[in-house]
């Protein structure tokens, strides 16, 4: 057997998650006494509130470390019907409880797709959406927009997702990422409105990744799916703890709320490959979401979102724009594209841009390509406001270097 034939063709082609990939070269640029700016991965910070810790060590403390329900303890199933706002259209029967939402996703692409069927995918795809779609044999398809005044916000219309559905009879999915990360925009109500009866009509589920739905700016209100007769069977949403808390996303908590027969599929199969997320942990989950909602992180990374625009203001060869939601600003930097560095590099994609602003910079920001989108850098502004200050200057001067 030669080397390259030791692990499946599938996964040769993966590369590292893009995201924790930058969390491990901050740590290296800092372990190197060298200076950071982290725009990079997309974490909540701050502490842990005291309630969601307290309710776990509890749990380790009283000995609730055995196996729970394969699909979640019932507790906190029932508590995503509160959180969401379910409990018209859905029972416990339909959450399904998950080692964070990335093993959501993966589950539900396991749960509905034969092999090669289609997935189809907003225009800037997170990183992970390709890999796992791939992992469960599907074959991952991207909607593109039309081109437009509005185009560089990479919002999918209903048209754009009727084209390819018409296109691609074995598609059996179009997931949504709203509000989007990267992108940090939102689709308005009457855009998703549009988009599910698209998906109805042609009987595909419209999976709605809303992990970063509750951090909206300037009083904006989620703009919810309807759940009625027609489109229950079609919705399945996709959320979990990770970004909506402050300092949660490694305590590996999401859930999916999916029609009974595919909760079921995802449930039975969960049964076999994970047995459901740690108990104790999901003890704190709960605890979490049966504490109101403080929204006190989320005005804080609108001021953030604030403070990163007034400092971006006037950085040259970049442009930039209003973020309504997440804690994502997404830039167009085409125009640093064949521009030379002071060292004589050419740089000719968002990965360079990228590198450059890392090495020259010490500025960390996600290189659009890892979101198939090549033009662009995501950063992410959860971030302590002197770094954002300290990063934008820093930015600013490397670009001002390129000739
Ligand atoms: N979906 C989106 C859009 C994300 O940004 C992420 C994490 O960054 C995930 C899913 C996965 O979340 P989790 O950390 O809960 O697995």
């Amino acid at each position: 057997m030669r080397d390259h034939e030791r692990t499946s063709t599938k996964l040769q082609k993966f590369r590292p998650s893009l995201t924790l990939e930058l969390k491990r070269l901050v740590g290296e640029r800092v372990a190197r006494g060298l200076p950071v700016h982290d725009f990079g991965l997309g974490e909540t910070k701050g502490d842990l509130a005291v309630p969601i810790s307290e309710a776990g060590q509890r749990a380790f403390r009283e000995g609730l470390t055995m196996y729970g329900d394969p699909a979640g303890i019932p507790e906190l199933r029932d508590a995503v019907l509160d959180w969401l706002d379910l409990r018209d259209s859905y029972g416990v029967e339909h959450v399904v409880v998950t080692a964070g939402a990335k093993q959501s996703l993966f589950n539900v692409f396991l749960a509905v797709c034969n092999p090669a069927d289609c997935v189809l995918f907003d225009a800037a795809p997170w990183v992970s959406y390709q890999p796992l779609a791939v992992a469960a044999y599907a074959f991952p398809i991207m909607v593109l927009p039309a081109s437009g005044p509005e185009a560089h916000l990479l919002k999918v219309s209903a048209a754009d997702l009727r084209r390819n559905l018409e296109l691609r009879p074995h598609a059996r999915l179009f997931l949504l990422n709203n509000p989007c990360n990267p992108t940090g925009q939102l689709y308005t109500a009457e855009e998703v409105e549009a988009l599910l009866r698209v998906c109805v009509e042609h009987r595909v589920f419209f999976v709605l990744d809303r992990l970063y739905w509750r951090v909206l700016f300037e009083g904006r209100v989620y703009p919810e799916p309807r759940l009625d007769q027609e489109t229950l069977p079609w919705v399945i949403m996709v959320d979990g703890m990770s970004k909506n808390f402050r300092r949660a996303g490694g305590l590996r908590i999401g859930w999916s709320v999916a029609p009974a027969d595919v909760a079921g599929a995802m449930a039975n199969l969960q049964s076999h490959y994970t047995a459901g997320p740690a108990v104790p942990v999901q003890h704190a989950a709960h605890a979490a979401l049966t504490q109101p909602y403080d929204d006190g992180m989320c005005r804080e990374l609108e001021r953030k979102r604030d403070l990163l625009h007034a400092h971006a203001a006037g950085v040259p060869h970049v442009r930039i724009w209003p973020t309504p939601a997440t804690f994502y600003s997404f830039w167009d930097v085409t125009e640093c594209f064949g521009r030379r560095t002071p060292d004589g590099a050419v740089l000719r994609n968002s990965d360079d841009v990228a590198t450059y602003l890392i090495q020259r910079a010490g500025t960390v920001t996600a290189s659009g390509t890892g979101f198939l989108q090549d033009g662009f850098l995501r950063l992410s502004f959860a971030t302590p406001d002197q770094e954002i200050i300290d990063g934008m200057q820093a930015a600013r001067e490397a670009l001002e270097a390129l000739e």
